[in-house]
């Protein structure tokens, strides 16, 4: 059993795995960069402690600071969040060799799904469905015309190690092939280091449905339904609910069957999320996630467990505490992500927090990590704050969430709010009929951006 943990993260998801390890008395260490000092995570903590300069690369992504900081306070375990170092293979490798517990999945693991097309090829092995593409890399743009003919435009060409939406560039047809399949490339290699690229068929009207698998790390795994993710903008969830409302429970239980399989039949440990784009009733993947995702409160809130809990307790070498005959959906859940962004262009919007009121009530639940008087830093993401709700149906869920985004007070900075009020009022929203490309069409019309 680990007694203390460290916290390589900050703002909500730092206070998310505080509160987890809190309730099983486990001691929690933050880690913090010197511009957030007087972050949330670090006063909620038992311990806290300063691993460097603003910087993420000189503080949250620095192995070695955090390393040591493990070893100064005599953490056992370190819990990754999302983001940061969460799918770093080389970090993984490096806790090993310090004998200290990585609350996540291996590093051979995260390598594998790391890499788009080793990704591909492990779950296409493992009976999991993919978007029709190029067998692998594609090293050349003769290469690449003749693979695009084959699978028919349009066609879309993804870097291996792209990820967070960059990397990937839509040809609609022949004409626009050379410069998508060149841009890809050069994108790749300046952001990820990776040139190779590969071709999928371009879906037109596909949904984000992304299934939540757990394993033990010993040959059992457990899928916790999906999570429909379609509302985004410039590839960027903003909006995720569960369960997905254009999937019914005879096609939930066969893909998450599918999805339970596949990760228990390579002893994956913990969370992990499997992506699959949605279209005609077919499921594409498109990528696996090794960590908790952003909106995993979603599918807690249909099932009433604790995913952070969870992962923590594999960790620790227990088994899981739930069977999926014991994983039963309860109601509707919607989580909305709240930036600190100005619209309609969604320029960040750093800056001091005035005033902040979180909503309450039943079937509410805030995740932030803002008070009043705090001050967002400039250096790093713009998410302060998810809102999630939850419903008996996915109406109340809605109307609830109408209810909770009124009572949220966020004074002194410009955010997302506003969105989230106007896209309550859409009929499409209001029935679930959308697509991955709806809400970028919608911005276009109503914030014309
Ligand atoms: P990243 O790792 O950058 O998030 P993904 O492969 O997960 O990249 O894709 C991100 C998003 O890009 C998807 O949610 C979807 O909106 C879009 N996308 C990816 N592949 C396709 C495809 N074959 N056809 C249409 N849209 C796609």
């Amino acid at each position: 059993m680990f007694e203390k943990i460290l916290i390589a993260n900050r703002g909500e998801i730092a206070l998310r795995v505080i509160r987890a390890a809190r309730e099983m008395g486990i001691k929690s260490v933050a880690v913090h960069s010197t511009a957030d000092a007087d972050a949330m995570h670090v006063r909620m903590a038992d311990e806290a402690i300063c691993i460097g300069p603003p910087s993420s690369t000189d503080s949250y992504l620095n192995v070695a600071s955090v390393i040591a900081a493990c070893e100064v306070t005599g953490a056992q375990a370190i819990h990754p969040g999302y983001g940061f170092l969460s799918e770093n293979a080389n970090f993984v490798q490096a806790l090993e060799d310090h004998d200290i517990t990585f609350i996540g999945p291996t590093a051979e693991h995260i390598r594998i799904m790391g890499d788009k097309i080793t990704a591909k090829e492990t779950m296409k092995k493992l009976g999991v469905p993919c978007v029709p593409g190029s067998d692998g890399g594609v090293p050349d743009y003769e290469t690449a015309q003749k693979v695009a003919a084959d699978i028919g435009y349009p066609v879309i060409i993804k870097a291996t190690a792209g990820g967070g939406g960059r990397g990937m560039k839509l040809a609609k047809s022949a004409k626009e092939l050379e410069n998508a399949f060149r841009t890809a490339r050069a994108e790749g290699k300046s952001a990820f280091g990776n040139d190779e690229v590969y071709i999928e068929k371009y879906l037109g009207k596909p949904r984000h449905i992304e299934v939540q698998v757990f394993g033990d790390g010993k040959g059992n795994a457990v899928h916790l339904a999906e999570r429909d993710c379609s509302l985004q903008r410039r590839h960027q969830k903003v909006f995720e609910e569960a369960p997905g409302p254009a999937i019914d429970a005879e096609t939930r239980a066969r893909i998450g069957k599918i999805c339970a399989d596949a990760v228990a039949n390579i002893n994956y440990i913990g969370a992990g999320t499997i992506e699959f784009l949605f279209e005609d009733g077919e499921f594409f993947f498109i990528e696996m996630n090794t960590r908790l995702q952003v909106e995993h409160p979603v599918t807690e809130g249909i099932f009433g467990v604790d995913l952070v809990r969870e992962q923590i307790r594999v960790a620790e070498g227990n088994p899981m505490s739930f069977t999926q005959d014991d994983l039963q959906i309860h109601g509707h859940a919607i989580e909305v992500r709240i930036n600190a962004e100005k619209l309609p262009n969604f320029s960040p919007c750093p800056g001091k927090i005035t005033a902040f009121h979180a909503p309450g009530g039943l079937g509410v639940r805030m995740d932030s990590a803002l008070y009043t008087g705090y001050s967002i830093p400039p250096y790093y993401d713009s998410l302060i704050g998810k809102l999630i709700v939850h419903g008996r149906d996915r109406e109340e869920a809605l109307a609830r969430l109408k209810r909770a985004l009124g009572e949220l007070i966020v004074d002194g900075i410009d955010t997302t709010l506003p969105l989230f009020h106007a896209l309550l009022d859409e009929p499409a929203v209001q029935t679930g009929n959308y697509d991955i490309h709806w809400l970028e069409k919608w911005l276009e019309t109503n914030l014309g951006g």
